[in-house]
């Protein structure tokens, strides 16, 4: 697994051959720096090389006319949470929606895409556990950039106390529960006409719910939080 602070890494790179600059525009690389960088190009062409070669022949036949996703997924972009731990083979099957603190209002667009015009039936809003968006918006710490405050705006927190795992397990939860009212609103038609089922839940690798680490615990379902009432629904099953 790569060191996380080499994400950082991975953007420049990218951001330097998309924008096509000059060798001379990047001489600020240092060598080490240009180590890690091809360590990291090396690693991502590697994987995906090792990825299509275990395709199966026509593998993209019925992908490359179209998609029919099964769910409109919003996640939190964290690096800790992937489409491979909720779905293994994610292909064409989830149109994957992410921005810091899985948030319905920065993503308005790409959402509506996915439950508008690609007719999922399902809307499933994902936070995950120890998320930096949440801690940011409980803590609001003065050294963030405009932009990421504005994207921290629409996240619903309890409490200010990041220290704390059981109020930053609260504050998850209650974003999530935010995002999904929101969700809600915007679809009320789809959902009212039974086309529609909004989803919320934390991936949750830091074992806050004691089921696992990694497990995702579904919280809400169209606005419902009591289990007991979401179990009423029998639409999941643990077993
Ligand atoms: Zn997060």
């Amino acid at each position: 697994m790569l060191k996380q602070n080499r994400c950082n890494l991975i953007l420049g790179i990218l951001l330097l051959y998309c924008c096509n600059l000059s060798a001379e525009t990047t001489s600020f690389v240092n060598k080490s720096e240009k180590d890690q960088v091809r360590e990291i190009v090396r690693h991502v062409l590697e994987s995906n090389a090792e990825f299509v070669d275990k395709l199966p022949k026509d593998y993209f036949k019925d992908l490359i006319h179209g998609q029919s996703p099964i769910a409109t997924l919003v996640t939190c972009a964290d690096s800790r949470l992937h489409t491979h731990a909720l779905d293994v083979h994610p292909d064409g099957d989830i149109f994957m929606v992410r921005n810091i603190g899985n948030q319905v209002s920065t993503a308005e667009g790409s959402i509506e895409y996915g439950v508008r015009h690609l007719h999922t039936p399902i809307l499933f809003i994902i936070g995950h556990s120890s998320c930096g968006a949440v801690e940011a918006a409980m803590s609001k710490p003065s050294n963030l950039e405009p932009s990421i405050w504005r994207e921290l705006e629409t996240i619903k927190v309890v409490g200010n106390e990041v220290d704390s795992h059981t109020e930053v397990k609260k504050s998850v939860e209650s974003n999530v529960n935010h995002q999904v009212t929101l969700a809600l609103k915007k679809y009320s038609k789809e959902i009212d006409a039974g086309n529609l089922t909004v989803f919320g839940g934390v991936y949750d690798f830091r074992n806050d719910y004691g089921r696992g680490n990694g497990r995702l615990v579904i919280i809400n379902v169209n606005g419902k939080t009591n289990p007991i009432e979401i179990e009423k629904m029998q639409l999941y099953s643990f077993n």
